[in-house]
């Protein structure tokens, strides 16, 4: 079944039709959270783009299931060239934190989706966790041995005979003989694989004592890449029209993926790969080390609509690397407080043209039904907002209907003055005693400041008078 959205495919480098191989639902597989800290911005953005997808489909009148798991064992720490080394994130932050490693999972999971939920997400099918999915791995780890495609190791870890997989590389680029071990590679797995690309689909346990489980290859944990085999072929019954990931996750999990899941069926279980770029935060790649992560509290503390950052998103495309700034939040914030109030004011004025409202939002469509071009769309949605023949209950129409897209809430009653923060309130009242006492620099000051919170000031003989920007 065609469903006339076109997505860049990374392995195919092409754009490629949608289509439900079922023939009555898009099956939609996207890489979840490991679940030992807050997702940040560059990883909502990923998350998001599952959301205007599967937005997208049920515009245009298709049903889709979105499946996305929670990664809440097995995901190790990597060295530079993608090698799983050194220690189990979550049982990391078990550590530094003091708490059970699953009551770590469950505290970041339920933050998650409470994120997801602030960003007005439509909930996937379903959010199966790693740790409640070790059976269906077993099962697959005992199928690739079976197929000769997974051997155990003198180690007592079972490993994914890379070499046996002949297409390995093909999303990528990244060819297995152009691999070369790092030097930092895996020393303590030295000698235990029959080639250096194997990896790990399930570890002996050794020392470890928390989060491992019985296998036939004695207790142990899974690899981080098999759960998203095992689960997308359970629950999407063997067949992925879109997989989706953060460009990150290219390599080496999503090839590591696709040599599992093709080799455990024998066929290109994923129709389109679909990555999305990075975010830089001000010019800068965010990392814990430079210590400028964001998260969406923090974008929720200075003030602003967490569908701000949404809108964000959806003004760059999400093939191209964004760079985020304060300043787009601001902005984003301040249009979405305008769109709302006109939307309260276009209400009673005039008429509704059917016929416009149709062939605008089918032109809003056909824009993010090519690669998901958002900001073209987006584009079209300003210059109507600024047109002065169109009647407002024709906007109004227009607004509401191609926000079941951008999932913006552009409907929703604009902000009352009554929800000003203590901290803009007291900025306000030592404005208006610094001009009281004529104190103009410090007014000024306190305009600037208050002007980052989103707030415009009057002065009038009455007195100040402040509005939202
Ligand atoms: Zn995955």
């Amino acid at each position: 079944m065609n469903t006339g959205l076109f997505i860049f495919d990374t392995k195919a480098r092409a754009l490629k039709e949608v289509c439900a191989k079922n023939g009555f639902e898009v099956s939609i597989y996207c890489c979840g959270p490991t679940v030992y800290r807050d997702a940040h911005v560059g990883n909502l953005r990923t998350f998001l783009l599952g959301d205007l997808i599967k937005r997208t489909l049920t515009y245009s009148g298709y049903d889709s299931r979105l499946i996305q798991n929670i990664t809440d064992v097995g995901h190790m720490a990597e060295d530079i060239a993608g090698n799983e080394i050194g220690e189990d994130k979550l049982l990391a932050q078990s550590k530094a934190e003091a708490i059970d490693p699953f009551e770590i999972a469950r505290k970041y999971e339920a933050n998650f989706h409470t994120d997801l939920a602030k960003l007005n997400v439509i909930p996937a099918a379903a959010y199966p966790r790693a740790s409640e999915t070790i059976d269906l791995m077993l099962k697959l780890i005992a199928d690739l041995i079976l197929s000769k495609h997974a051997y155990v190791g003198t180690d007592g870890c079972v490993y994914f005979s890379a070499t046996s997989f002949e297409s390995y590389g093909e999303i990528s680029g990244n060819r297995l003989d152009s691999l070369k071990p790092g030097h930092r590679y895996d020393y303590f797995e030295d000698g235990a694989k029959h080639f250096h690309a194997d990896w790990a689909l399930w570890k002996a346990a050794e020392n470890r004592t928390e989060m491992i489980w019985d296998s036939p290859w004695g207790p142990g944990f899974p690899g981080w890449h098999i759960e998203c085999s095992a689960m997308s072929l359970e629950l999407l019954e063997g067949n992925v029209d879109l997989h989706l990931g953060g460009i990150d996750l290219r390599f080496p999990h999503h090839e590591n993926e696709r040599a599992q899941s093709n080799s455990a069926v024998g066929y290109e279980v994923v129709e389109n790969w679909v990555h999305g770029e990075h975010l830089l935060f001000e010019g800068r790649k965010m990392s814990k080390s430079a210590g400028n992560v964001v998260l969406l509290n923090d974008v929720i503390e200075k003030g602003f609509d967490p569908l701000a950052l949404r809108l964000c998103f959806l003004e760059n495309r999400y093939r191209s690397q964004m760079d985020l700034t304060w300043d787009s939040l601001r902005a984003a914030d301040a249009t979405l407080e305008r769109w709302r109030k006109k939307l309260a004011q276009w209400q009673d004025q005039g008429d509704i043209d059917e016929q416009f409202v149709r062939d605008f939002c089918e032109g809003s469509l056909a824009d993010i039904q090519q690669d998901l071009d958002t900001p073209r769309a987006l584009q079209q949605l300003r210059k109507l907002e600024k047109d002065e023949l169109i009647s407002g209950a024709t906007k109004l129409a227009c607004f509401v209907s191609v926000d079941e897209i951008y999932g913006l809430e552009i409907a929703r009653a604009p902000k009352v003055k009554a929800e000003a923060t203590p901290e803009i309130l007291d900025l306000l009242e030592k404005r208006k005693l610094a001009r009281e006492t004529k104190d103009f620099p410090a007014s000024d000051n306190l305009r600037d400041q208050l002007l980052k919170l989103g707030i415009s000031i009057k002065d009038s003989p009455a007195g100040q008078e402040w509005d939202w920007n």
